[in-house]
Formats: structure tokens, sequence, C-alpha cells
């Protein structure tokens, strides 16, 4: 298993792997890659108000021979600075429209893109064949960003997040909450989607600055014409509370955790 250094050195990545640990993850990447070891679990998204089913998240798991079940958080570092990243998130996006062109067509997909994605040129033409092959209504497909890739948004980003708007694709804010945005900054930016991270859902109702910060991001996307989602909704109390306040739709292990291309048809199937 990957050792976490104490002390890195300069030449070590953020993810603190040993530079030889990180070699062995990025051929165990390549291997898995063309083994077909990743595979996508979804997990399902419900309008608050009606409880109805509004689409799913892809989320990605990597079941390695030998060291189990690696989790995002640990290979998506290494993937990402390998460049490795591209060649996952094509994967992602075809296997992610494929399974929602299964779907009943009210339903939407959120693929998660990561920052470097965002950076290179290969995005755009990924999405728009993953479309084509599914075959499937561009406004199905929602990428999330993580708002952490607003802290040094350069030109080349705010191109990119305008070109795949145009592709027709909701673009969602994802982990809102724990940067810094500003409402400028927000203001000038194709999302169409926001979404409260789950360290301030965690504490809701109870810890009032958590909740005065969710108030504040519900309030902040309806001023922008933004729908609003929150992630890890573990509890009614949370819940009731998100409700109330006017978020939209929600996710999280009250509901469902994330399943299976099968469990997922037979949950949006039938409709709960
Ligand atoms: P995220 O996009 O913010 O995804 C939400 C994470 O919260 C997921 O973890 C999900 O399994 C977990 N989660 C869902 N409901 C609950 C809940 O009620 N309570 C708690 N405590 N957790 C909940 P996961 O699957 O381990 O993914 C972690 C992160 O890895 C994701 O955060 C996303 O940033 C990244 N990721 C996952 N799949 C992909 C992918 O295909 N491409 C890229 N670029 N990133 C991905
Ligand atoms: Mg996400
Ligand atoms: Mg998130």
């Amino acid at each position: 298993m990957a050792r976490v250094n104490d002390q890195p050195s300069g030449w070590e990545w953020a993810s603190g792997l040993e530079r030889a640990e990180f070699k062995r993850l990025e051929q165990d990447i390549r291997r898995a890659l063309g083994a077909a070891d990743f595979t996508l679990l979804y997990q399902p998204r419900y309008q608050l108000r009606t409880h109805r089913p509004v689409g799913a998240e892809a989320l990605i798991r990597w079941q390695h021979r030998k060291r189990g079940l690696v989790p995002p958080g640990l290979f998506l570092p290494v993937a990402e600075q390998s460049g490795l990243i591209n060649e996952i998130g094509g994967f992602v996006l075809h296997a992610a429209c494929i399974a929602a062109a299964g779907w009943p067509s009210s339903l939407g997909i959120s693929v998660n893109i990561s920052a470097r994605q965002l950076l290179d040129g290969v995005l755009l033409d990924q999405v728009a064949a993953a479309l084509e092959a599914a075959a499937l209504d561009p406004e199905r497909l929602e990428l999330e960003v993580t708002e952490t890739i607003l802290l040094d948004l350069s030109l080349d980003v705010q191109f990119m997040l305008a070109a795949l708007r145009d592709l027709g694709v909701g673009l969602a804010l994802d982990d809102f909450g724990t940067g810094h945005t500003s409402l400028a900054t927000l203001k000038r930016l194709p999302f169409t989607v926001m979404k409260i991270d789950r360290s301030v859902v965690r504490t809701l109702p109870r810890d009032r600055e958590d909740a005065a910060i969710v108030r504040a991001i519900v309030g902040t996307a309806q001023a922008l014409g933004l729908s609003v989602v929150a992630e890890g909704i573990e509890n009614a109390e949370q819940e009731a509370f998100l409700a109330a306040i006017g978020c939209d739709s929600g996710q999280g292990f009250l509901f469902s955790p994330p399943l299976s291309g099968h469990e997922i048809i037979s949950r949006l199937g039938a409709g709960a």
C-alpha cells in the first residue's frame, strides 16, 4: 500500500507518495486502463421538494487485482500529475454517457472533471465524442469542476468553460463553500449549478455558522439564476433544513450510496 512520507522532499507530489510508489501506481493505472479495471458507480440525486430522482453522479472506482479497491483520492492525483487523467476522463465520459442513454430521458448524468483536464485541449473533443457515441442530448450531461480551480483562474480555463457550455452541457461548481470565489468571478463564468460541499452540510442544522454559510450559498445561487445541489446529506434534519431554505436537489447516504450500473437502473426506473 502507499506509504505517506512524514517529510516530503521537493520532488514529491501533493499526494505525498514516494517517487517509487508514484511510478508503480502510474504503471498500474496504465495497465488498468488497458485491462478495463476501472468502473463507474452512480449516486442518485433527488429533487428535495418532491423526492423525485433528477439524475445521478458518476463516481470512478478502481478494483485493483492486488491492492483491492483503490480510492479515487489516491489514484486521481497520480493520474493528474502523470497526464493519464485525460485517458481516464475519456473513459469516464464515454461510460457515463452510454449509461445515461439507457435511463429515462428526464434524468441527467453528472461527470467529475479534474483541473488538469480543463487545461488540456482534448476535453472538448472527448465530450463531443462521448455525447455522439451515446446519442445523448447534451442537456442531460453536466460536468462538475471543483471550486478550487477558480483560485487560479486563467484565460484558458475561462475559454474552456465557455466552449463546453456552448456544446449545451451543464456546468456545476463542485465542493462549493471550500474556496473563496467572489460574486464578481461567479457572475462572469457560465456555471449552471452550484454544489454545496458536504463539509458544511455535515454539521447542519445545529452549527450556526455552517447554517449561515449554506443559506448564503443558496441565496447567492438563486440571485445568479443557478440551481443548487447539496451533497453528503446523511440525515432527515439536514434534508429538512436544506429543503426549507430552497435548495433544489440533493444526494447522500440518506437517499442512497453510489450504486452499480445495474442497481441504478432499477432505482431510477422505479422512480424512487
Ligand atoms: P465529489 O465529486 O465531491 O463526490 C462526492 C464524494 O462523496 C464521493 O466520494 C461520494 O462517494 C461521497 N459521498 C456521497 N454521499 C455521501 C454522504 O452522504 N456522506 C459522505 N461522507 N460521503 C458521501 P468518492 O466516490 O470517493 O469520490 C471522491 C472524489 O473523487 C469526488 O468528490 C471527485 O472529486 C473525485 N472523483 C470521483 N470520480 C471521479 C471521476 O470520474 N473523475 C474525476 N476527475 N474525479 C472523480
Ligand atoms: Mg462531484
Ligand atoms: Mg463534491
